[in-house]
C-alpha cells in the first residue's frame, strides 16, 4: 500500500469528538460522491449486497487500513474454485493459481518471501499442486502485498517473474526478508501467455497503479469453460490525475469501462480479484468450500452480474473523484472507536 497523508483535521477532530460513528456518517461528503453512492447501491440491488459499495464511501480507506492491519493476519482455508483456479488467501490479500497441463501460473506471489514459503506453498500442496510447477509468476501490480513474495518463486522453483514494465518503477523495495527479483518480462497490453494446452490473455489497466495487469481466465468444471475476469486493482487511487506512483481516478475509471467490455467480448461469466475483501471473493470462497455434488459454483454469477459489478466500481469511481485525494487516502489510521461497515 502507498503512503498517504492524513485526513484533514478538522474532519478528524470532529470524528474523534463524535466516538463511535459509522464511517459513511460524514457531514462534509460532496453531493457527488453521496449521489454516486445511492446510484451504486440501486445498481448493485437486494441480490448484489456484496458488491464493493464500500468503494463508493467516505473514508474506504479505514476498509482498506482495516483489511490490511487485521485480515493479513487471518488466512483463510486453501480452496479449488474451479478444476483448474486456486485461492490461497488471507482475509487481505493472497494468490490465485492457474493450472495448466504444461504447469501453474500464479498471479501474485505473497506478501513476503515468508509467507510465500509458509503460507502459499503449503497451501498448494494441502490442494493436491506441486510447487515445482509454477512456471510464472504474474504480479496484478507493483505493490508489496502482491509481489513481495515474488523473488522467492524465481529463486527456488526457476518460475519467471512479470510486472507490466510501469509497474516495475514503483516495485523497488520488497518486504524486510525478501529480495527484488529479477525482471524476466513485461507484460504488455493485449499479450498473451501460452502455458500447455492453454493460452490467457492479459491486459494492463493502469489507475491504482501506473500499470496493474488484469486478465481473462479460461476457468474449466467438467469439461465446460468458464471465463472469469481478473481485475487486477481493488482501492481506487486518492488522486485524480496521474503522479509518480499511481495512474490516478481518471485513468482507473478509464480502466475499469475498458475491462468492462474486454470482461463482456469475452463472455466472463464470473469474476475474481486477488484483495479478497474488495470484491465480494470472500463470501464466496466460504460457498464453494461448503458446495454439495450438484450445487451450482458460487464464482459463476452470469455475464450481466459481471457487468453489474463493473458498473458499480466504474459509479464508485466518478464519486471518488468529488473528494479531496486527502479524503481518498488508504492509510490513514482508523481513530479508536470507528465502526467498519
Ligand atoms: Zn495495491
Amino acid at each position: 500500500m502507498m503512503e498517504c497523508k492524513t485526513m484533514k483535521t478538522g474532519r478528524l477532530i470532529a470524528l474523534l469528538m463524535a466516538g463511535v460513528f459509522a464511517v459513511p456518517a460524514v457531514a462534509d461528503e460532496p453531493p457527488k460522491a453521496a449521489a454516486q453512492l445511492q446510484a451504486a447501491t440501486k445498481i448493485a440491488g437486494a441480490d448484489a449486497k456484496a458488491m464493493p459499495l464500500f468503494l463508493c464511501k467516505p473514508h474506504a480507506g479505514f476498509v482498506i487500513r482495516n483489511a490490511l492491519e487485521n485480515g493479513s493476519k487471518i488466512r483463510v482455508e486453501p480452496t479449488m474454485l474451479f478444476d483448474n483456479l486456486y485461492s490461497i488467501s488471507s482475509q487481505f490479500v493472497g494468490v490465485l493459481a492457474f493450472t495448466t497441463s504444461g504447469g501453474i501460473i500464479l498471479f501474485d506471489g505473497g506478501q513476503s518471501e515468508a509467507e510465500a514459503r509458509d503460507f502459499v506453498v503449503p497451501g498448494l500442496v494441502k490442494l493436491g499442486l506441486d510447487p515445482k510447477q509454477v512456471k510464472y509468476v504474474i504480479g496484478t501490480h507493483g505493490h508489496v502485498d502482491h509481489f513481495g513474495g515474488a523473488e522467492y518463486w524465481q529463486r527456488t522453483y526457476g518460475a519467471k517473474v512479470a510486472l507490466s514494465k510501469e509497474d516495475w518503477t514503483i516495485f523497488v523495495k520488497p518486504a524486510a526478508d525478501s529480495k527484488l527479483p529479477h525482471h524476466d518480462f513485461d507484460v504488455v497490453d493485449g499479450q498473451t501467455l501460452k502455458l500447455g494446452d492453454d493460452t490467457i490473455k492479459l491486459y494492463v489497466t493502469p489507475g491504482h497503479t501506473l500499470g496493474a495487469v488484469s486478465a481473462i481466465l479460461p476457468a474449466r468444471e467438467g469439461g465446460k469453460v468458464y471465463p472469469i475476469s481478473l481485475l487486477g486493482m481493488a482501492a481506487l487511487p486518492p488522486n485524480l490525475e496521474p503522479n509518480d506512483q499511481a495512474s490516478g481516478l481518471l485513468a482507473y475509471d478509464k480502466s475499469i469501462q475498458r475491462f468492462k467490455k474486454i470482461s463482456a467480448d469475452a463472455k466472463a461469466v464470473g469474476y475474481y480479484n486477488t484483495h479478497v475483501f474488495a470484491a465480494d471473493v470472500l463470501p464466496r470462497l466460504a460457498a464453494v468450500r461448503a458446495r454439495k455434488p450438484g450445487d451450482p459454483n458460487p464464482f459463476v454469477v452470469g455475464p450481466a452480474y459481471v457487468d453489474r459489478y463493473y458498473d458499480i466500481v466504474h459509479t464508485c469511481t466518478v464519486g471518488a473523484e468529488a473528494r479531496s485525494p486527502e479524503d481518498n487516502a488508504w492509510n490513514i489510521p482508523i481513530p479508536p472507536g470507528t465502526v467498519i461497515e
